[in-house]
């Protein structure tokens, strides 16, 4: 038995609609989370391949679809909200930590637009790994507790794919476009509410909207700064994507660099390359400012108001700066503030060598840097300076993963799981959720992928 405390289900009218998930037709296990099933005391037996489908119920339950907004490449769409999942409740872990269990891909509901309400395993399976090397690394993130096949087809541009779902665990879906979504319909009682359950929920002891709005200024930074440390590529930062907890949520066409550029952009969808890894802490400023643009009818009188929303989101260019060169100087094992140039120079040297991120950063530790280099003599003067400063080395082994989810290896899982075989996702998954550890089974990969292996492009079409 799960139990259940549901406290969105008791946020006033419009906040939702109730919606049942829709039964599927032979739902099976593709994964199942037991560790996070653990963190968060629920019963593994709990846990039914039926429930985590869509098919029953649990008791305590009372699944809805969240209503939200958002801006999409910087277009504003006022009503977007849950259109392919529910959240079946939310629980409360023995820490007392409360999180979401929400199922995605689980059949229409009121905000499905046109879309079918599901999901395919590609994406679901991308999800789960992704999610999953991100909680291993310490970012904040949402975290997959379960995928199941669904045994009906989805119909995408490729053709019929299998179905699933995914049970996506969250301190809560609330996003950005949540706020957006009362912003525009003038609903000033419902942003007081969701202001006030917000704070409650994630930022307990931020006196007001002007507090939360530079809490959550500061969460974003700190956790923009980690994708950055990571070469992860979100590739949809609209505002619906964005959580008010500072988690990464929604790891649609999201992917992370192989060869280090910072204009690198893999969503099919982002032609503008409005969403490349460079241009992430940007854009993260200006959804912040949509979400302060939100709070300010809360904050009394407006020009004021004004002023101090702009104050509060100025800041997170020193709060993010502040952060990357602590990342970096932790990849490096220096003090980032105090030699910022010499991480510059590396990332330009890795720029214009075309170096592998994850490659360069992991071999610092053992000497193997230098062979992702092909001018190796520039690489020997830059490592010269780096040895002198006499890197921490247990900082640099806790700060890069000597393995991620890498494009190439994760298709390969879905390509495999498609299928039937499972084996490679399994093994995969070991491997990222175990970022630091040396095995020479799994040194594969660890591997860059070949030029004809590499994946340029990844789809929304999820
Ligand atoms: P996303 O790109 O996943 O962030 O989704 C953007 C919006 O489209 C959200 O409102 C989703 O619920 C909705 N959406 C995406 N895919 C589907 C689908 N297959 N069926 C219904 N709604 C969808
Ligand atoms: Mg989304």
């Amino acid at each position: 038995m799960i139990r259940f405390d549901n406290s969105y289900a008791r946020m006033p009218q419009g906040f939702f609609a109730r919606v049942d998930p829709t039964p599927v037709t032979a739902p099976s296990l593709l994964a199942l989370n037991g560790p996070l099933a653990d963190r968060l005391g629920l019963d593994r037996d709990a846990l039914t391949v039926e429930m985590l489908a869509g098919n029953a119920v649990p008791q305590g339950a009372t699944p809805l679809a969240q209503a939200y907004a958002g801006h999409q490449f910087g277009g504003f769409v006022p009503q977007l909200g849950d259109g392919r999942a529910v959240l079946l409740g939310e629980v409360v872990a023995p820490d007392g930590a409360r999180f979401d269990l929400q199922l995605k891909g689980s059949g229409p509901t009121p905000f499905s637009r046109r879309g079918d309400g599901r999901a395919w395993m590609g994406p679901v399976l991308r999800e789960y790994l992704v999610s999953e090397f991100m909680a291993a690394m310490g970012v904040p993130t949402t975290r997959a507790l379960a995928a199941v096949a669904t045994g009906d087809q989805v119909w995408r541009e490729q053709g019929g794919l299998p179905g699933a779902v995914l049970t996506r665990v969250a301190a809560s879906h609330i996003r950005v476009g949540t706020f957006q979504y009362f912003a525009v319909r003038d609903r000033k009682d419902a942003l007081a509410a969701l202001t006030a359950h917000v704070i409650a929920r994630h930022y307990p002891g931020a006196d007001g909207p002007l507090a939360l709005l530079d809490r959550v200024v500061a969460a974003q930074a700190e956790t923009i700064a980690q994708w950055m440390a990571l070469g992860f590529i979100h590739g949809v930062m609209n505002t619906d994507n964005m959580a008010i907890s500072g988690e990464t949520i929604d790891y649609g066409p999201c992917a992370f660099m192989d060869v280090y550029h910072p204009q690198t952009v893999f969503s099919s969808i982002d032609r503008q390359g409005r969403y490349a890894w460079a241009n992430q802490p940007q854009i993260a400023v200006w959804n912040l400012a949509q979400f302060a643009t939100c709070l300010i009818p809360l904050m009394g009188e407006e020009e004021a108001a004004v002023e101090a929303a702009t104050t509060a989101v100025h800041r997170f260019a020193p709060l993010y700066q502040a952060a990357w060169l602590r990342r970096f100087g932790a990849k490096l094992g220096i003090d980032g503030e105090a030699h910022q140039s010499l991480i510059e120079s590396l990332l330009q040297m890795m720029a214009e060598q075309k170096a592998d991120f994850t490659r360069v950063f992991a071999g610092l530790s053992d000497g193997t840097a230098r062979d992702e280099f092909t001018d190796r003599a520039a690489f020997d003067v830059w490592a010269r300076d780096w040895q002198a400063l006499s890197p921490d080395m247990a900082a640099m082994a806790r700060a890069n993963p000597r393995r991620i989810p890498r494009n190439h290896r994760v298709e390969q899982a879905i390509t495999s799981a498609v299928a039937g075989d499972m084996a490679p996702f399994e093994r995969l998954f070991d491997a990222i959720t175990h970022p630091h550890d040396m095995r020479a089974d799994w040194a594969d990969l660890a591997q860059a992928p070949t030029p004809a292996q590499a994946v340029r492009q990844t789809f929304c079409g999820t």
